[in-house]
């Protein structure tokens, strides 16, 4: 198909299909940022509002900079992934800190941020200083392996490379932001994954896998995603004292799934256990435990991630008030209610508290 037909079609499309969102209004690099570290792996639906939570708590990069940590966890609360708010926020400190504030103003300047790579350093350079970059994330790969009959794995690296050279040449002499915002637009409205609308498309004449009916086959992806089972048991060791309730909680390390967050003593296990087989095979002291009051067991608890699939139970222990200074409880700090309430906390966590503890 010829490139400049191709182009036309997807800003003609483009300028009559386009939704209507916030970070399109905007040259504001940091504000595009936002947008796009809120946006990956996440639906614009869902994105929407964290995006203007974040503009309006942090109107200013500096303003995200000058953020604590736990309140930007906070914020981002209920989006995953957290290690891109941590990311966010730690390149906001070098564009504060390193830059003196300003923005960097190229797609080489933008790959030093942390968290961001090929495709956000090409989406900010496009957006906001219109560089003439390809712009390719899934919806484009879709696109381009449709519309040209390109089989190549779009997980390869001979699939990045092919895909990244054929986007580059398409893109047209002006307007290559919108023509970058369209494509994109495009796999997301028009040529969808699932149900692509070829019946009123615009490049319905030059498809290929329109014409050899292979929408469903293309683009093809080799790689799968191996999903890791995980069974959790959540020790939650709490203590009443003149009518105020402490629960103890400690702050994830970065290795694993919700770095920064904060939940309970966790023990993982092979398989879900009972309260009883539990307390058997970990290595709890026991003689502390026998003097604290093993309560309830609650229903198990179901969480997907995208690598993960979690199965949780929650036990919850007692303790008096002068225990909470027993050696075990070294790595864990009790909280009362409210201060718990204002943690950064995972979506699992969040959710049994509100459902069934508080
Ligand atoms: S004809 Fe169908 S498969 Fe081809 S680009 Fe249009 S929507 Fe996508």
């Amino acid at each position: 198909m010829d490139k400049h037909l191709f182009a036309n079609s997807i800003l003609n499309w483009y300028a009559k299909n386009k939704r209507d969102l916030p970070w399109r209004h905007t040259k504001d690099p940091y504000k595009i940022w936002l947008s796009e570290i809120i946006l990956q792996q996440t639906r614009v639906k869902q994105g929407l509002p964290y995006y203007q939570k974040f503009v309006e708590t942090y109107p200013l990069v500096q303003d995200l900079a000058s953020a604590d940590e736990q309140n930007v966890l906070r914020l981002w609360q209920g989006l995953g992934y957290y290690s891109r708010a941590r990311n966010l926020h730690t390149a906001a400190k070098f564009v504060h800190h390193e830059r003196g504030g300003v923005f960097p103003e190229s797609y080489q300047e933008l790959l030093k941020m942390k968290g961001v790579g090929d495709y956000t350093a090409s989406a900010i350079a496009s957006f906001a200083y219109n560089e003439k970059v390809a712009v390719v994330d899934g919806n484009v790969f879709r696109v381009l392996a449709r519309v040209f009959g390109i089989d190549t794995d779009i997980a390869s690296h001979k699939g990045a490379k092919e895909f990244g050279a054929l986007a580059k040449s398409l893109l047209p002499d002006e307007h290559t932001d919108a023509y970058n915002q369209g494509i994109m637009e495009f796999g997301a409205l028009q040529c969808t994954p699932q149900k692509p609308d070829c019946m009123y498309c615009p490049l319905q004449t030059h498809c290929v896998a329109y014409a050899q009916g292979k929408q469903k086959e293309l683009p093809v992806k080799i790689k799968k995603i191996k999903v890791k089972h995980r069974y959790f048991h959540y020790l939650l060791f709490f203590y009443k004292n003149n009518g105020q309730t402490f629960v103890a909680m400690k702050q994830r390390g970065s290795q694993d799934i919700w770095g920064g967050l904060y939940d309970f003593w966790l023990e993982e296990q092979p398989k879900l256990l009972s309260a009883i087989d539990l307390l058997d095979v970990i290595n709890l002291p026991q003689a502390q435990l026998k003097k604290m009051v093993i309560g309830k067991e609650s229903v198990i608890y179901k969480h997907i991630l995208t690598h993960q699939r979690i199965q949780a139970k929650f036990h919850h222990i007692e303790v008096k008030p002068a225990q909470k200074d027993l050696p075990m409880f070294d790595k864990l700090r009790f909280y009362e209610v409210n201060e718990v309430a204002a943690l950064p906390k995972p979506v699992l966590i969040d959710n049994y508290l509100n459902k069934d503890f508080f």
